[in-house]
C-alpha cells in the first residue's frame, strides 16, 4: 500500500512530468472506480492539467478550465493497496484490464490509473477543486505524519488509550502511516505496537515524534535520489523491519518477529521493543484452537 514517502513521490514526479498539459479525453472503462457522476469525467476535456499534490495517502490532480469557461476541477484519487497513478507516453490497450481512469493529455500522454491483482478497490472523485477538503475522505484526516506536527500538537494526537499500531495508521489521528511505516516508526522508536499511547511518558512520544520525521523524511529522500521521472510499480522501500520477520535486527541482531492479521502482518523486534516478549502470533493461535 502506498503511504506518505510513496505517495509524496508520486505527486511531485507526477506533477513535473504533467503540469501544463491540455486534456484531449477522459474515460473510466468500467466505471467502477469512479464514485462522482457530477460533474461528469467528460468535463475534463480541453483543461489544462495545473498540477498534482498529495493530501494524506491520496493524490489530488487539479484542473483548470482554458478560456474560462466553468470552474477548476480536481480528482481525488485513493490508490488503496494495490494502485497506481502513472504516466504513460502511449495511450493504454482498451483490453488493459487493469485501466481505471484514463486522462488522456496532449502529444499523446497518458495519466492512468490502473490496479493490480483481482480485488477493485482503488477509486477517485472527480470534484469542483474547491471542494476537495470538504470531501469526507480529506476533510477528516489529521494532521501530515511528515513533517511531524509540533510536540505539543503530537502529544494531543497520541493522547487516547489505544494502541500505538492502530493508532498511529488512523489517518483520523495523523494522516500518512500504513502498515508498513508503522512497524518502522515503532522499531525506530523502541516501542512495542500493543503500549499504549496513554501510557507513554513525554519522552516516550517525543521518539515516535522524531522516529516520523526520521522514516519518513529519510524514505522520501532515499526515492529522491533513487527514482527518475517516472515511479516504478513497485517502489524501493527501504524498510528495515517490515516484511523482514526471520531476520536479524539491523540494530541489535536478534531475530525480527511477526504477528499475522487477517490482511496484515507486523513486524518488530523483541529485543528492543517488547522487553524479549514474543507476542503471541494470532495465525497460528487460531490454528492450534
Ligand atoms: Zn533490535
Amino acid at each position: 500500500m502506498p503511504e506518505l514517502p510513496e505517495v509524496e513521490i508520486t505527486a511531485r514526479r507526477l506533477d513535473r512530468a504533467a503540469a501544463g498539459a491540455t486534456v484531449e479525453s477522459a474515460l473510466a472503462p468500467g466505471m467502477v472506480a469512479l464514485k462522482t457522476f457530477d460533474p461528469p469525467l467528460d468535463a475534463l476535456a480541453g483543461t489544462t492539467l495545473q498540477g498534482v499534490r498529495r493530501a494524506g495517502k491520496m493524490l489530488v490532480v487539479e484542473f483548470a478550465p482554458q478560456g474560462g469557461t466553468g470552474g477548476e476541477l480536481a480528482l481525488l484519487v485513493h490508490l488503496m493497496s494495490a494502485g497506481r497513478l502513472q504516466l504513460f507516453d502511449k495511450r493504454a490497450s482498451l483490453r488493459d484490464r487493469a485501466s481505471r481512469i484514463l486522462v488522456r493529455l496532449d502529444g499523446g500522454c497518458e495519466l492512468r490509473l490502473r490496479e493490480f491483482g483481482t480485488q477493485q478497490r482503488a477509486w477517485a472523485k472527480l470534484l469542483p477543486a474547491d471542494g476537495v477538503d470538504r470531501d469526507e475522505a480529506v476533510s477528516k484526516l489529521g494532521p501530515d505524519a511528515f513533517p511531524a506536527p509540533p510536540a505539543e500538537e503530537f502529544a494531543g494526537i497520541l493522547d487516547q488509550p489505544r494502541h500505538l499500531h492502530p493508532l498511529l495508521r488512523d489517518q483520523r489521528a495523523i494522516a500518512g502511516i500504513g502498515r508498513s511505516w508503522v512497524d518502522e516508526i515503532l522499531w525506530t522508536a523502541r516501542l512495542s505496537p500493543f503500549r499504549k499511547a496513554t501510557e507513554l511518558d513525554s519522552e516516550e512520544v517525543e521518539r515516535i515524534r522524531a522516529a516520523c520525521d526520521e522514516c519518513m523524511g529519510g524514505a522520501l529522500e532515499h526515492y529522491e535520489e533513487v527514482i527518475g521521472d517516472s515511479v516504478p510499480d513497485k517502489l524501493p522501500m527501504p524498510l528495515q523491519v517490515h516484511r523482514r520477520a526471520g531476520e536479524p535486527c539491523p540494530r541489535c541482531g536478534a531475530r525480527i518477529e511477526s504477528v499475522h492479521f487477517k490482511d496484515y502482518v507486523m513486524c518488530y523486534c523483541p529485543e528492543e521493543q517488547t522487553g524479549g516478549r514474543v507476542l503471541k502470533d494470532r495465525r497460528l493461535s487460531r490454528l492450534l484452537k
